[in-house]
């Protein structure tokens, strides 16, 4: 349904014409809200064939649960995930609680659940969402190779191996095209700037147990069957773990120095680990975990090497925007990247449907229609950014506190969590903390960006 909130008598822009680069998280997440907002002419570019997205657990929280149910797709994902009751934050060594968070009360606060659940479930929601709206067509096996101009109209080359390379010219070009942003390296440099993603010196081992696997210990059992998020820290690394698929699946993900890592990387980042370089890894970790993690049959330890990106100075060129990972990787400690990148294709879906354009084309001077779509770009960026800041910061700030080894900033933060025990105060492992959850939770990015749109419009002057 389009929802028709341009200025007053101008043209619709529901007929801007919009490419979108990745059909990762954000760019799906970016395809939907378009289209919800009745845009008529969206086309997603993505270089692999099909979604094949790493097997490998994710956590939704309200923020993104709220924009999901808006996006008309939560049923069909909410389905396949396990809402969380507890957040439990243990020591590694010796599996002993250091704090326990009651979340049973999330969905009655923030009116939406925190749950877990399968990232191909996500993703695969957003896309039968995609799928029954005409508006959106897919292009799979396409990658961007170039940004050939980003103004007026932005004009890019994408190669198919099976059609070879074309120019395409849109109204608007959104770049959600993950930490190794091809988008974002040519944005930086027509600003004379270079900048690539950062390595983190953080790696982190990806693993999920079958249900059949863990049938035959009580203390695995329990874990599965729970609503609990689980976090074993130890020095420099930790485990975080939940189930996802109804409970057939325990999704276990970690963190630790990046020294293990295959020198080989595959464009993704992404390697087969060494099971026997894991579980030294965790050799001082406690039994339970160590049985979980014997589990795992010999190639099937995925390892990730985790990167980061210095603050960008602007994500929008002429008619070109960048979202999601392409603009502010994060360390995953908050999860919250995926919902950041899902928030900034609902805001942009909001902003770019009160681009106000002239009344009939022919009244709208090219120049007229660059420079709003300019202007409209820059308000998504100005919504955008100080909250992506706070979470990325705040992600990189967990780590380093959940990772502390023997001294007095550790002893202070085990207080921390024995005291948030006790007053369910202030958590050390942030996404845990009920005063960040209520940061996160309550922003509402859609309400936010409809409510503000002109005001900073109003105050943004093309940059061209
Ligand atoms: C260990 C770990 C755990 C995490 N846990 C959580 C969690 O619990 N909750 C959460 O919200 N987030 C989590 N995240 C973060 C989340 O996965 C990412 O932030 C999110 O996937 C980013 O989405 P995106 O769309 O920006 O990028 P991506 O999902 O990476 O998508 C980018 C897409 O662009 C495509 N692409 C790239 N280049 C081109 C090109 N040139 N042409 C065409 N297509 C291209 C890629 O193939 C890909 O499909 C976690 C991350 C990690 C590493």
């Amino acid at each position: 349904m389009a929802s028709n909130t341009a200025e007053s008598a101008g043209r619709d822009p529901t007929g801007l014409s919009i490419a979108i680069i990745g059909a990762g998280m954000g760019g799906l997440g970016c395809a939907l809200a378009l289209a919800k907002k009745g845009f008529t002419d969206v086309q997603v570019y993505e270089t692999a064939s099909n979604l094949g997205f790493v097997g490998a657990g994710i956590q939704m929280a309200p923020n993104l649960v709220r924009i999901l149910t808006r996006l008309d797709c939560w049923d069909a994902i909410a389905a396949d995930s396990t809402e969380v009751h507890d957040a439990s934050i243990r020591d590694g060594a010796s599996n002993s609680e250091l704090t326990h968070v009651d979340m049973s009360t999330i969905r009655q606060t923030y009116g939406y659940p925190h749950c877990t659940g399968h990232r191909a479930s996500l993703a695969g929601g957003l896309y039968q969402g995609c799928q029954k709206e005409p508006a959106i067509a897919f292009h799979f096996g396409h990658s961007l190779v170039s940004v050939d101009s980003f103004g007026p109209r932005p004009t890019f080359t994408v190669e198919s191996r099976d059609t070879g390379r074309r120019q395409v010219t849109v109204d608007v070009l959104v770049a959600a095209d993950g930490v190794k942003s091809v988008t974002r390296s040519q944005l930086l440099s027509q600003l004379g700037l270079t900048a690539a993603a950062e390595p983190t010196g953080q790696a982190a081992y990806r693993i999920m147990l079958p249900r059949d696997k863990m049938e035959a210990d009580p203390d695995m059992m329990a874990l599965l069957d729970s609503n609990q998020v689980t976090r074993w820290i130890g020095e420099r690394r930790h485990w975080i773990a939940y189930p996802i698929h109804g409970r057939q699946i325990y999704n276990m993900s970690s963190c630790q120095p990046d020294v293990n890592f295959a020198p080989t990387l595959s464009a993704t980042y992404t390697t087969k680990g060494s099971k026997s370089a894991m579980l030294g890894v965790y050799d001082d970790f406690c039994p339970l975990l160590k049985k979980m993690l014997d589990l795992v049959p010999d190639g099937e330890v995925c390892e990730w090497r985790l990167h980061v990106h210095k603050p960008l100075p602007t994500w929008v060129h002429g008619g070109v925007a960048l979202l999601g990972d392409a603009c502010h990787p994060t360390l995953p400690h908050l999860n919250q990247g995926a919902a950041m990148a899902i928030e900034d294709g609902a805001v942009l879906a909001e902003v770019l449907a009160r681009v106000p354009l002239a009344a009939s084309s022919s009244d709208s001077s090219p120049e007229q229609q660059v420079s709003a779509i300019n202007r409209a770009l820059q308000v998504y960026e100005e919504l955008r950014k100080e909250r992506t800041s706070t979470l990325v910061d705040l992600a990189a700030f967990s780590g380093r506190t959940l990772h502390l080894g023997e001294g007095k900033a550790k002893e202070e933060r085990d207080r921390q969590f024995a005291e948030a025990r006790n007053n369910g105060g202030t958590v050390p492992d942030k996404w845990a903390s009920p005063d960040v959850q209520k940061m996160i939770y309550t922003h509402d990015c859609m309400q936010i960006a409809a409510a503000s749109f002109q005001a900073l419009y109003d105050k943004a002057s093309p940059r061209l």
